[in-house]
């Protein structure tokens, strides 16, 4: 059976619940533009099946890991930026400020960027 959460906004997307504007899709991953773009190029690239975090990836999920990898190139080409270059985050986790619970890559690209991407501060855990 596939992962679905009826209460996760990705989900319901990938099911075509809720409209968005979609740049490629396959049988494992799709990819829409961000509702709130924090570039001119801003696509989140998804599995279709819930999977909550990074941290939920299992070896299970090989063939999905890979596919998000792979429709992240091809979206890169799409978009106009494989040559010129882009990003590719995942955010995972609350230090990381992650806001939706299904995984998501965001690629980002079309403007120049700084690096380390930190604006927040220092936490020690353990
Ligand atoms: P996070 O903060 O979890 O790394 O990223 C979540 C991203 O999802 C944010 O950039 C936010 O703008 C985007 N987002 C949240 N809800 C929606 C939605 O309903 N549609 C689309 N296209 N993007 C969304
Ligand atoms: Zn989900």
């Amino acid at each position: 059976m596939p992962r679905y959460d009826p209460d996760c906004i990705f989900c319901k997307i990938a099911a075509g619940e809720i409209p968005a504007t979609v740049v490629y899709r396959n049988d494992y991953v799709m990819a829409f533009r961000d509702l709130n773009p924090a570039a001119p190029i801003h696509v989140l690239i998804i599995p279709l099946e819930h999977i909550a975090s990074l941290s939920h990836l299992s070896a299970d999920d090989e063939q999905i890991a890979s596919q998000i990898l792979l429709a992240a190139r091809t979206v890169a080409e799409k978009t106009g930026v494989l040559d010129s270059g882009y990003r590719l985050v995942f955010n995972n986790g609350p230090d990381a400020l992650q806001s939706v619970g299904h995984i998501h890559a965001h690629l980002i690209g079309g403007r120049t960027m700084a690096w380390p991407p930190f604006a927040g501060h220092e936490i020690r855990h353990g």
